[in-house]
């Protein structure tokens, strides 16, 4: 094919569709890990996106987070109500989310207390605080567990 203008245009114009694609990428997420750190492994079992869970698998990416740390905003969010994480009484201590939506992404957090659950927050800006997960997971890395709405790999996004 010859390379009009009009051709290099087009190509120029795909080009910057998919820049936009490649740049949805989580900002900081937990107080004390800027850069987003994973939860690797730990006595309860592994952190990553498919590691297994028993019979099931771990159908999110989980984010170091400190328990009582602020969780922030990692995109500008729309708020969507709350998660019910377990109907176990057990971990009550730490069954709390929170549903999120961007203008790319409709994904969740569990084991943070919102401070509320409708509206927009900024990037940046705190959206709750971390649960005590020691209480019910002793020895854990205590982690945000990130889940998108699909059930994708939230991986890519990081
Ligand atoms: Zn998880």
């Amino acid at each position: 094919m010859k390379m009009t203008c009009k051709n290099i245009a087009l190509l120029a114009a795909l080009l910057a569709v998919a820049c936009v694609c490649e740049g949805v990428t989580f900002g900081q997420l937990c107080q004390g890990n800027p850069n987003n750190m994973r939860r690797t492994s730990d006595i309860w079992g592994q952190g990553h996106y498919g590691a297994p869970r028993g019979s099931r698998q771990h159908k999110g990416l989980d984010i170091e987070c400190e328990d009582g740390s602020v969780v922030y905003a990692p995109f500008d969010v729309t708020l969507n109500g709350k998660v019910i994480v377990y109907t176990d009484p057990a971990k009550a201590a730490i069954n709390d989310g929170i549903n999120l939506q961007t203008d790319d992404l409709c994904f969740k957090l569990f084991y943070v207390r919102p401070d509320q659950t409708s509206g927009t927050v900024s990037k940046g800006q705190r959206l709750g605080v971390m649960l005590p997960m020691q209480q019910v997971y002793p020895g854990i890395k205590s982690h945000v567990h990130v889940q998108m709405c699909d059930k994708s790999d939230p991986t890519v996004y990081f």
